[in-house]
């Protein structure tokens, strides 16, 4: 028999240290494809970039049952260094993932089937859409995620059986200017005058303050080499985040309307496009019932926190909104992380992995009827 706690740590350790930006996974992606083909799933590869879904199937009737694990890290510049990081956690969701399956393997599937699904590029809000787009996830009727929670979220030997992220988007911008002899600035139009100019008009963007949200520009790029021009490019990017996909969808207008008038006070002009996002989270409350028992059966009563609505976005809420019929549930687990998540020192309590497989076992036995 497996033993959950030394099988999760080994894979955990496996995973660490190889950490891959996404659709880079390659390495990653072997190692959990060959876990499942030996553990006895039909498994297929390159879904969607570097994605994996694994099958068993128990031969008798039942809903599709999947559990869903992102596998991308994160680069990160430390001490003038480029380095990449598990710093989201993805190496534990792909070891507790994994885990489960190889116990479920063992087991044997009760009823329906079960597919296990490793997805590539979550931090760059792409995986999910490309393996929806593959069509390999189509028929899957129920999917669970699980995500490690910062500390200020939840504790160690605490969960939540719903993560409420909000819609989350990246807006890419190109302004483009008049460049000239620095000495001559009449002759041209200075993009960075136009920049200055579209970061105060995105922050004067005002929304419905019932819903929470917040956009803040995470880019500047303008000038180059040559310090005596008028610059003529500048890139920017903004970050925008709303509890309410209507409210997310009025303030990506808003932006777009910003950075055109913004950059038009100084004869500049300017285009903004929607670069990545994600949609916020939207649970099936039968299957949220089902996690919160599956928290309460491994950690007890204590153990179970209340759903917690979160800023932070997620790309798993495109399954729902993609893929016809698919329901989903999200558990936040708790294991003292710190500092917090996509922190170059990103660390959590270890023990508190088992735990999540066993909750991960939990809602696919209740799933499984
Ligand atoms: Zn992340
Ligand atoms: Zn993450």
């Amino acid at each position: 028999m497996i033993d959950k706690a030394k099988r999760v740590d080994e894979i955990y350790k496996t995973l660490h240290a190889m950490p891959e930006v996404g659709f880079a996974e390659h390495r990653t992606s072997k190692f959990l494809a060959e876990a499942l083909q030996k553990a006895g799933y039909k498994v297929t590869t390159g879904i969607g970039g570097t994605g994996i879904v694994g099958t068993i199937s128990s031969g008798k009737p039942g809903q599709t049952v999947a559990l869903r694990a992102d596998m991308d890290a994160l680069s990160h510049t430390v001490k003038g260094q480029d380095i990449c990081v598990h710093s989201c956690g993805h190496d534990a969701h792909s070891a507790m993932t994994l885990t489960a399956a190889e116990v479920m393997a063992e087991q044997g599937v009760k009823a329906g089937t079960l597919k296990i699904v490793f997805q590539p590029a979550e931090e760059k809000f792409e995986g999910a859409l490309k393996m929806i787009e593959s069509g390999a996830l189509n028929g899957i009727d129920i999917m669970f995620g699980m995500h490690l929670r910062p500390i200020q979220e939840a504790k160690s030997g605490q969960a939540s059986p719903a993560i409420y992220h909000g819609a989350s988007y990246l807006i890419e911008a190109t302004v483009t200017g008049l460049t000239a002899h620095g000495a001559r600035p009449h002759l041209g139009i200075n993009v960075i005058d136009a920049a200055v100019a579209v970061v105060q008009a995105v922050n004067a963007i005002r929304s419905n303050p019932v819903v929470p949200w917040s956009i803040k520009t995470t880019r500047l790029h303008a000038g180059g080499s040559t310090l005596n021009v008028i610059p003529d490019r500048a890139e920017m990017v903004f970050d925008l985040r709303a509890q309410a996909d209507k409210s997310a969808d009025e303030l990506i207008e808003k932006v777009k309307q910003a950075v055109v008038s913004g950059a038009a006070t100084v004869g500049a002009k300017a285009e903004a496009v929607v670069k990545a996002g994600s949609p916020g989270a939207e649970y099936d409350s039968v299957l949220v019932e089902i996690a919160r028992k599956a928290i309460t059966a491994v950690l007890g009563p204590s153990g179970l926190l209340d759903p917690i609505v979160t800023p932070g976005g997620e790309d798993f809420h495109y399954f729902t909104k993609k893929i016809q019929g698919l329901r989903t549930a999200y558990i936040g687990l708790g294991c003292d992380a710190e500092p917090g998540l996509h922190h170059p020192d990103f660390h959590f309590d270890h023990a508190m992995m088992p735990k999540g497989v066993a909750i991960l076992l939990k809602a696919v036995e209740l799933s499984m009827v």
